[in-house]
């Protein structure tokens, strides 16, 4: 992820001179991708690159483009001998070996690196990451160091490293649904959760007496203590300082950043500064900024992969557990009072088991109703909880007739309702609007609630909370 501007050239087409001209390629309108063959299946195939950069750059137009000064790159198409290209090796062994090839100064500062942008070269290295989210994640952070220095070009290079780095990492996240990609926006759930990383950071920080002040100075200095510090997290952390820095200034104040980098073309970074902050009142503060990273945390936490956020749904595939819980910070705001988790969930797989979580103490601790379905359209569902551990079944199976084939049933409704009863409150669990089961609503019951996939995939269409569909990439406190 590290950016860096080496001093000596390399022809443009010496990719073809270490074999990779075997490797399947794939020629878009910006780039040309080359993907490493691996055994296992690919997230993404290599005709969906074309769409995905396409739609990126398109993106990255409409957003970073009036911020930089108008210009834009979707409509340019160079020839092919003058495209950048996007070398995804399959894994990190294979990526070291490729930048090694190409005489990166520092493989030590790459070694934990998903990807790397030569400018240069012209080259984007990256290689597989451990969820298809984050394989994505990390090329369109390349992409996004490269199309910031085809718009701003040597004002890029003046830029402080957080600025460079938190606008590439704004820019990487997204949703995709195998079609549209929405980049420059917050997924529901990451395994990574920046989100969350920041916010803990941030309480950190102010314990270390955090100048008032919001300035290219201050957060520099802060960026560096990070990376100097001796916690292999750390790099993590000052990831998503950069991130969510970049992303706070370029929502909360898009015209002052505008005219910071105008003024770039002139002066230096804390002179273009000053002169687009010079009224006192409008400059951010550092409690601006918290502020605003409580309010664009993950809806979701992830327990147990694997989720990913494709836009309309959470999807979620399993041969153990899928495990994502609500966001202790969104619990409480429900469509109603009454209405605590409802969702309609495609089943995707002939046989998918899943389930809703509730009283969720731990990833070692909760319970969940859990319906199975299969081919024949028979549903059954079961009452478990896991403690130490284990499963273990508190209420008998049933069967239940649901109209047939599962392929005939498009979505299946779930909810959880909290009733009053006269032994006090009830909690209960509804399929396809009839009541499955009941529970004692007791004082843990505000525990986070979940969703869960045992086997098989299923997707969820969340319709209480979070909001949903997602609007652009933030998500409003109701
Ligand atoms: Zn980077």
């Amino acid at each position: 992820m590290q950016l860096l501007f080496l001093l000596f050239f390399l022809p443009q087409n010496a990719i073809f001179a270490v074999g990779l001209e075997v490797w399947p390629q794939l020629e878009t309108r910006h780039f040309l991708v080359i993907a490493e063959p691996t055994s296992q299946a690919e997230p993404v195939s290599l005709a969906d690159w074309d769409a995905i950069l396409g739609q990126l750059i398109e993106q990255l137009d409409a957003v970073y483009a009036p911020l930089f000064g108008g210009q834009t790159l979707a409509s340019s198409q160079p020839p092919l001998g003058q495209k950048p290209i996007l070398l995804l090796c399959a894994g990190k062994a294979s990526y070291l070996q490729r930048l090694m090839e190409y005489g990166i100064a520092n493989p030590a500062s790459a070694i934990g690196s998903g990807g790397y942008y030569h400018p240069d070269a012209n080259i984007i290295f990256t290689w597989r990451q451990p969820t298809d989210y984050y394989s994505r994640h990390v090329v369109l952070h390349e992409v996004a160091h490269w199309y910031c220095l085809q718009l701003l070009g040597s004002r890029y290079t003046k830029m402080p490293l957080w600025f460079c780095e938190g606008l590439a990492d704004h820019a990487a996240f997204h949703t995709w649904d195998g079609q549209t990609l929405h980049a420059i926006q917050l997924p529901r759930v990451t395994l990574e959760n920046h989100p969350a990383r920041l916010d803990a950071l941030l309480k950190r920080l102010t314990k270390n007496d955090v100048v008032e002040e919001l300035a290219p100075g201050s957060v520099s200095e802060c960026f560096e203590r990070l990376r100097t510090e001796q916690d292999a997290d750390a790099v993590y952390d000052e990831y998503a300082l950069a991130w969510g820095l970049a992303a706070f200034l370029v929502e909360k104040f898009p015209h002052e950043m505008t005219q910071f980098f105008e003024s770039l073309k002139q002066n230096d970074v804390s002179g273009s500064w000053q002169s687009a902050f010079e009224e006192e009142a409008n400059q951010p503060t550092w409690s601006q900024f918290a502020d605003w990273v409580a309010e664009h945390q993950h809806p979701w936490q992830w327990v147990w992969n694997h989720w990913e956020d494709t836009g309309p749904q959470l999807f979620g595939i399993s041969d153990s557990t899928a495990l994502i819980v609500q966001n202790p910070a969104y619990q409480s705001r429900c469509i109603d009072e009454t209405v605590l988790l409802h969702c309609e969930v495609t089943t995707l797989l002939d046989r998918t088991v899943l389930g809703l979580v509730f009283r969720y103490e731990s990833s070692e601790c909760f319970e969940m109703l859990q319906f199975r379905k299969a081919g024949n359209g028979v549903t059954e569902w079961r009452h478990v909880r896991f403690a130490h551990n284990q499963w273990e079944m508190l209420s008998s199976w049933r069967q239940m007739r649901n109209g047939g084939d599962i392929t005939n049933n498009p979505a299946d409704v779930l909810e959880i309702q909290r009733t009053a009863s006269p032994d006090g409150q009830r909690l209960q669990f509804f399929y396809n609007s009839h009541i499955v089961t009941e529970q004692a609503d007791d004082p843990v019951a505000d525990l986070p609630f979940g969703l869960a996939v045992q086997s098989g995939a299923a997707q969820f269409r969340v319709v209480t909370h979070p909001p949903n569909p997602v609007s652009h990439w933030s998500f409003p406190m109701p």
